[in-house]
């Protein structure tokens, strides 16, 4: 069925069109370069203009009943609709700057200057490949590299290699970015040889996929029980460093919340208000409501209601992301399903395991692992991220427990009550 489906949408798009969209993603990228370089949007304006034209194209060709915008979106995060994504975001939408402004009224302002001192480049690399470990990396089925964009790449399930780039004075870099890449190396490690070299031998869609990253990188990496565990391992490589720190000071240090222009450096709160704009000037773009001209105040104007901050140029606001350019619309709200799906699937799996938290503390994540293996890792591409939160929690896409844990987690860390 799933080979089925892709050859079919190939065929719906004619040959001609796809030369017409590779040539225009080529130009427009290199457009989006210049631009940004110069941060002027004007240079950029045409070549964007014309990928929102061909993306309502290209959504005629695939066909769709409800919304254009549903075509593309299938592209990334197949049997998703828009309406679902416009309701689930816009209720988060509500639900997250209101969080934001409780923490930024009522919270004491954290600084985190102490992440950002010399850490010796061995010891943080011998920590995060502990790290990696523990969470169940497999370093005979794959390796760590060092690249200036963290990825995961995998050429089988018996190779999967991942990079992240150490920073000799920023400790959070390399750590949380090999958290974040791990998630996703396990789940292809994962995937059942039985699927190899079948068109299921890879992830269920990109928010499923950014589910498990973010899983292991937030929900387990940056919560108090697992740093029960590594804190004093930590603090015992970086004495000079650490040696002084408290553990509830280091804890809230890493899991501080600070409005900032560019989504790739936003906490784990405000990543998701980024994803918002993009997403509602996306969706207005294609709809034709927000015309190409007017987008950098646009943008402007969204980042200062839901983040309370106005980029000083378009390199820091419109232009920073290079997805547009390379005409994919429609991928943007992915990042933040992922983290839907994500707390989801960790409730139910606490519900199976009540002393996961318990195990965390121990150093022990095989549990949540060989859970996440069973239900998830192991079906590859069979299921949709639908059909797959409707087999393991019995019901669909949520927004209320990742509201939820947001909410309980920034409380405890911001001391609100
Ligand atoms: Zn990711």
């Amino acid at each position: 069925q799933v080979a089925q489906k892709d050859y079919d949408r190939e065929r719906k798009v004619p040959s001609e069109f796809v030369v017409e969209l590779a040539h225009a993603r080529a130009m427009a990228h290199q457009d989006w370069i210049k631009a940004k370089t110069a941060s002027d949007f004007s240079l950029f304006a045409p070549a964007l203009t014309r990928q929102f034209e061909l993306a309502r194209r290209l959504a005629d060709y695939l066909g769709y009943t409800e919304h254009p915008y549903d075509a593309l979106l299938d592209l990334f995060e197949p049997g998703m609709r828009a309406s679902q994504v416009t309701s689930i975001l816009g209720s988060l939408r509500e639900q997250l700057t209101a969080l934001l402004r409780r923490i930024q009224n009522e919270g004491a302002a954290i600084d985190d200057d102490l992440l950002h001192q010399p850490y010796d480049v061995i010891r943080q690399r011998e920590f995060t490949y502990d790290v990696m470990r523990r969470f169940g990396y497999d370093f005979t089925r794959g390796r760590h590299d060092a690249s200036p964009h963290p990825f995961c790449t995998s050429f089988s399930s018996d190779d999967v290699r991942i990079t992240a780039d150490t920073q000799p004075e920023d400790l959070a870099y390399l750590l949380f970015s090999a958290m974040h890449e791990t998630g996703h190396a396990l789940y292809e490690q994962g995937i059942s040889p039985q699927l190899a070299r079948t068109p299921l031998a890879q992830g269920a869609s990109l928010g499923v996929h950014e589910s498990q990253s973010r899983m292991w990188e937030n929900l387990v990496g940056r919560g108090r029980p697992a740093w029960t565990f590594f804190y004093p391992r930590l603090q015992g490589l970086f004495t000079t460093q650490l040696g002084g720190v408290t553990f509830d000071r280091f804890y809230q240090v890493i899991n501080r919340v600070q409005p900032s222009f560019i989504r790739i450096q936003a906490d784990e709160l405000t990543y998701n208000l980024h994803i918002l704009v993009r997403f509602e000037l996306e969706m207005a773009l294609l709809e034709g409501k927000q015309s190409v001209a007017d987008l950098p105040q646009a943008w402007n104007d969204k980042m200062e209601a839901y983040l309370g901050v106005v980029p000083p140029n378009d390199a820091l606001g419109v232009l920073q992301d290079v997805h547009w350019s390379e005409g994919l619309i429609g991928y943007f709200p992915t990042y933040t399903l992922g983290n839907l799906i994500a707390a989801q699937l960790f409730n139910t799996a606490l519900a199976a395991h009540p002393s996961l938290p318990d195990e965390f503390a121990a150093g022990e994540f095989g549990a949540l692992r060989g859970w996440l293996h069973d239900h998830v890792h192991v079906h590859g591409r069979k299921f949709t991220a639908n059909e797959l939160l409707q087999r393991i929690t019995g019901g669909g896409l949520d927004a209320r427990p990742y509201v939820d844990y947001l909410t309980a987690k920034f409380c405890d860390v911001y001391q609100i009550t």
